[in-house]
């Protein structure tokens, strides 16, 4: 994988200790931070104007340095781009179970370099869990976003809203699309990817990654898959934790794009 290189002429490339901040707003030539990002830098780390950090503004890296201080709001000069490596075109459908679990799932696939993660309701996600889904989406858009930032991310992956799987498995657009289904012997998802890999010459496509909840997959649930062309693939012949599985299934994946 490529090393972070910073562009400019004011720093020798050593970005591994930078900090980086994902800004709040920016435009061409600023940006700023707000908020409790804001207030960390203000009370914890004693910003003051001059001192140098990474900040991501979009999907671009900035060498940035403090213009000024006002109130709860640090404001950045954006110096020069730095390089970075953008995320991995991989989607994962995570099927909503225990939150404090799921949570651990989202940030180490996150980690991991997926680009978006749909929680999704399957028949054996918990009623209670299914239906408090909605109002943790916030926050687990904000577990993305400390995990894209801690794992120095250019990017922060897209959180989508709670989908019905219906829906989400139904989803139109080009994809390699791999049910992980801990019953399938015949394919791993290892070989499914590399024959498609192979098949798209070197033209990544988006993958999708679907994971069960701790219940697994209802029959009706495969049948549905299977209708709108997901493969099913193995990750071995152990059942893993929905959480095992869905951070596994990303490494893997990861592992065949970088
Ligand atoms: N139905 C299972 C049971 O209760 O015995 C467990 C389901 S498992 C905890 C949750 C999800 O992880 C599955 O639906 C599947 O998506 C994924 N999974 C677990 N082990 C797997 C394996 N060996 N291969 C592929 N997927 C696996």
């Amino acid at each position: 994988m490529r090393s972070p290189q910073c562009l400019c002429r004011f720093c020798d490339n050593d970005l591994m200790t930078r900090r980086r901040w994902i800004a709040d707003t920016w435009d061409e030539a600023t940006a700023s931070l707000t908020g409790g990002q804001a207030s960390h830098l203000i009370r914890v780390l004693r910003a003051q104007p001059g001192m140098e950090f990474d900040i991501v503004a979009g999907d671009r890296v900035w060498h940035a340095v403090i213009a000024g201080i006002t109130g709860d709001a640090v404001r950045f000069n954006l110096v020069a781009e730095v390089q970075s490596d953008p995320a991995l075109p991989i989607t994962v459908l995570l099927s909503i179970f225990k939150f404090d679990r799921m949570e651990w799932a989202l940030e180490k696939v996150t980690e991991l370099g997926v680009s978006r993660i749909v929680p999704i309701i399957a028949r054996r996600s918990e009623k209670h869990l299914a239906q408090a889904a909605s109002n943790r989406t916030e926050r687990w858009r904000k577990i993305a976003r400390e995990a894209a930032k801690q794992s120095r991310r250019s990017d922060i992956p897209v959180i989508e809203d709670p989908l019905p799987l219906k829906t989400a498995a139904r989803r139109e657009g080009e994809a390699v699309k791999l049910l992980l289904a801990e019953q399938e012997r015949a394919t791993t998802l290892r070989a499914a990817l590399e024959e498609s890999l192979k098949a798209a010459n070197d033209e990544y496509p988006e993958i999708r990654l679907a994971t069960g909840p701790e219940g697994g997959w209802t029959a009706e649930e495969e049948a549905l898959f299977d209708d709108e062309g997901w493969k099913p693939v193995s990750l071995g012949p152990r059942i893993l934790r929905a959480e095992t599985a869905a951070v596994t299934a990303t490494a893997v994946t990861a592992s065949l794009l970088e």
